[in-house]
């Protein structure tokens, strides 16, 4: 049967599922934007609303249940792996810091090229509904910093509450290291389990042509082209600083601080940019994100394991731009100046926010609230930019998590922890459909084993 499945969609020979996985987002963005312009109700209830819907969520049900195992058995085989605590907490400072940078400068490049462009001057309020956001208050970096320590750490993975989890976790493998020879059964079976989450994710990402598909899909046909013409100039705005941001600073940081290839960089990475496009959850493209980075790029899964999903929950430059520009838009819309003073808040609280916050879709806009206050400008501001935060919010996480990948990249391979045959080769970790269908000849010779009689 898994061959008969594998064949009927193989079609293109020796596609690998990232071109596959292409071709289903392709085919989802013009199958939406055609049943958005037929606009049928039965369409819509049963087949976007339905069907559609229910093969995406249970795609990204699907990567949200790795997350928590992942990250638990590799992070402690990366902390034991690393046996050595110095440079567990020198991958974590340099990791945090890199981080936290590639935040600020994402935010400061937003908030230029938003005055330079000035999106929303002139903006006619007339006739914009009032919205109904209720502004989030602002934690302090106290309680962001106090929060990382779990009380019930069974909570903390039931919740997938990822910087609890990740403290947890290395606390755990810390524990194991010390303990040293008596550990090593405990390390052995982490081994085996974190060998066994990589294979599930590899049999998930097998549904992807077909999640994304159904992901995109219903995504264009409920999103119309309609929305986006009052608020373009924002929306073209956020889009040139998300590109600026993703193919000019973090390359020109890659190539820098790891001397790496950026083109080959880019290629390696690319399907955890589509799962994320698709998903909208930095959170639950870490399975991919992980993936890509250990097996595709090289980095090795001591420094990964931590780096991915710390970045997953604390990295997010493209969140901090689209609010360095949604700031920057309702301040024209308002005609209420800033002032530098304000700015430099708005990056402080960007820069706060993206720590304590999840990667998960829209999360961004409900951070916005609190920077919104923060600075004095209506909340109901918002209103005019959630219909197409949606779209908006892909793009981001996948640029969120191309930072968290650049950011792994650069910290595995200033450890001398990167391995240079995968990166350089363009085969290393690629998956293909034709690796799961189950080996002909070996099912021809278990066929004979219960065959006793037909044997020659
Ligand atoms: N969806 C984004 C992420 O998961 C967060 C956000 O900007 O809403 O990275």
């Amino acid at each position: 049967m898994a061959t008969a499945a594998a064949n009927d969609s193989e079609g293109g020979g020796g596609m690998t599922l990232t071109t596959k996985i292409v071709i289903g987002m392709v085919a989802g963005l013009v199958v939406g934007v055609l049943f958005n312009v037929i606009d049928s109700p039965f369409i819509n209830e049963h087949i976007v609303g339905g069907l559609f819907a229910m093969i995406g969520k249970m795609f990204v049900n699907g990567l949200k249940m790795l997350v928590v195992p992942l990250v638990i058995f590799s992070l402690i085989c990366g902390v034991t792996g690393i046996g050595d605590i110095r440079l567990l907490g020198r991958v974590g400072g340099k990791s945090f810091a890199l981080y936290m940078a590639t935040t600020a400068i994402a935010i400061t490049l937003a908030i230029v090229i938003a005055s330079i462009i000035a999106p929303g001057a002139g903006f006619d309020m007339t006739g914009v509904k009032a919205g109904t956001v209720a502004a989030k208050e602002a934690p302090t970096v106290w309680d962001v910093f106090a929060g990382i320590v779990p009380t019930n750490p069974i909570a903390a993975f039931a919740e997938g509450k990822m910087l609890q989890v990740i403290f947890y976790v290395i606390v755990i493998g810390i524990a194991a290291l010390m303990l040293g020879d008596r550990s090593k059964g405990f390390v052995e079976a982490c081994e085996y389990m974190n060998e066994l989450m990589m294979k599930v994710v590899e049999i998930v990402m097998m549904f992807a042509p077909y999640g994304v598909f159904c992901l995109i899909a219903k995504t264009f046909a409920q999103q119309g082209i309609e929305l986006f013409i009052p608020v373009l100039a924002y929306v073209v705005t956020l889009v040139s600083a998300l590109f600026l941001h993703l193919f000019v600073t973090l390359m020109i940081m890659l190539k820098v601080l790891s001397g790496l290839n950026p083109i080959t960089f880019m290629k390696k990475i690319r399907p955890a940019q589509i799962f994320a496009f698709s998903t909208a959850s930095s959170n639950a493209t870490i399975p991919v994100t992980f993936r890509c980075v250990t097996q595709r790029i090289g980095a090795d899964n001591s420094v990964a394991s931590f780096t991915v999903p710390f970045g997953a929950t604390i990295n997010m430059d493209g969140t901090a731009i689209m609010q360095g520009v949604a700031t920057v838009f309702l301040a024209n819309v308002y005609s209420i100046d800033l002032g530098l003073m304000g700015y430099l808040t708005v990056i402080g609280m960007a820069v706060l926010a993206s720590i304590g916050t999840a990667g998960v879709p829209g999360v961004g806009l409900v951070m916005l609230t609190m920077v919104l206050a923060q600075v004095g400008l209506p909340i109901e501001g918002i209103a005019l930019i959630l219909g197409v935060d949606r779209l908006m919010d892909m793009i981001r996480t996948a640029v969120n998590i191309t930072g968290d990948a650049v950011v792994s990249t650069i910290v595995a391979k200033s450890e001398g922890k990167l391995d240079m045959a995968v990166f350089e080769d363009p085969d290393a970790g690629a998956l293909s459909e034709g690796e799961f269908e189950i080996d002909e000849e070996a099912e021809a010779r278990l066929a004979a084993a219960a065959r006793p009689h037909d044997r020659a």
